[in-house]
């Protein structure tokens, strides 16, 4: 009986097949098994399409989804984030941070969101009733996913009582403090260690990405500093309190405001004491950013002769704003320019 197998060791080895069923269709055995290899080699490709679907799939629910209320907050996720996360705003810079009005959508953003990043303090007042929403004791005040970048920053205008006799805002004390870059110092750190703790297999990512953001933003310190060494001692006028801390960096002083109180519109008494203070002090400036009324300053400014300056208070305010860096370069330039 002849060996099914042939030819030696070394020669390769061949299997003889049993003869086709049909003698009168005598390709029709080859035909069934190419049609069999055929539709295995085409599961097979199906089953590597949805392999590799998969795994994209979990790359991207591996992304930690990380929900912001300001610009600022979320270019700074992103610079530390990078690739790692998807994050989404919820305030536009085009409106004052204190008065926005959460959408619909902006509930659903918080409800899929990992961390929710904050000013804490009372500059959004509307995001706890946001929270209270959103339902997920998770992200509340206090909780671990919940980053208030307050937390280790030294405030300005802390009140010695709360008192809404005071305006109707800042009852804890200044909340504008993203204003200074040296407290971006601060929020960076606050921002990767909550990273870190919450993805820890990128731990070491978040860290050099903070590590490098850092770098970059003491450098541009410095610039900034020495671009308007001669601000240093000049007083401002400023509609809104949030320009405390820009003016501390740059050693300003910003000690009257267009609004008597904060959150308390101009009065037609406070506008005529200002006029004097701004004579006697010789005051060259009223800053703002785009989103107050501006009638009452230009009246001012016209009437002393003294310029209105626009100061962003957001990432994306104005053009060529977008992130951090580009944001208080056009801050400083402004200021800059307007105290020559
Ligand atoms: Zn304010």
């Amino acid at each position: 009986m002849p060996s099914p197998l042939r030819g030696g060791f070394g020669r390769g080895w061949r299997i003889t097949l049993p003869p086709s069923p049909n003698p009168s269709h005598p390709g029709r055995g080859n035909q069934r098994e190419d049609n069999l290899m055929l539709k295995l080699k085409n599961i097979f490709l199906v089953f590597i399409f949805l392999g590799l679907w998969c795994s994209n799939s979990q790359a991207e629910e591996k992304k930690l989804n990380i929900v912001t209320t300001q610009t600022i907050f979320a270019d700074l996720v992103k610079q530390l984030g990078g690739d790692k996360v998807n994050v989404k705003a919820i305030a536009s810079p085009k409106f004052n941070i204190h008065f926005i009005q959460p959408t619909p959508s902006d509930v659903r953003a918080v409800t899929k969101a990992d961390l929710y990043v904050n000013a804490g303090l009372d500059l959004e007042a509307w995001s706890d009733p946001l929270l209270e929403a959103v339902g997920n004791p998770e992200l509340f005040r206090g909780r671990p996913r919940n980053v208030d970048l307050s937390s280790g920053i030294t405030l300005l205008n802390v009140p010695t009582h709360v008192s809404r006799s005071e305006g109707d805002l800042h009852l804890f004390g200044n909340p504008h403090f993203q204003m200074n870059p040296e407290n971006l110092k601060i929020m960076a750190r606050t921002l990767v260690e909550r990273l870190k703790i919450f993805d820890p297999q990128n731990a070491e990512y978040y860290e050099q990405n903070a590590q490098s953001f850092l770098k970059n933003l003491e450098t541009k310190i410095e610039e900034w500093k020495n671009l308007c060494s001669h601000c240093r001692g000049q007083e401002i006028l400023s509609y809104h309190e949030d320009i405390a801390y820009f003016a501390q960096f740059l050693g300003l002083k910003s000690e009257q405001f267009l609004e008597p109180k904060p959150g308390v519109p101009p009065t037609p008494q406070h506008l005529v004491f200002l006029e004097g203070y701004v004579k006697k002090n010789q005051i060259k400036a009223i800053v703002m950013p785009t989103y107050y009324p501006r009638a009452e300053a230009n009246k001012l400014a016209s009437k002393l002769g003294i310029k209105v300056v626009t100061i962003c208070q957001g990432v994306g305010e104005l053009p060529n704003t977008d992130n951090i860096i580009t944001f208080f370069d056009y801050n400083v330039k402004a200021i800059q320019e307007a105290l020559k």
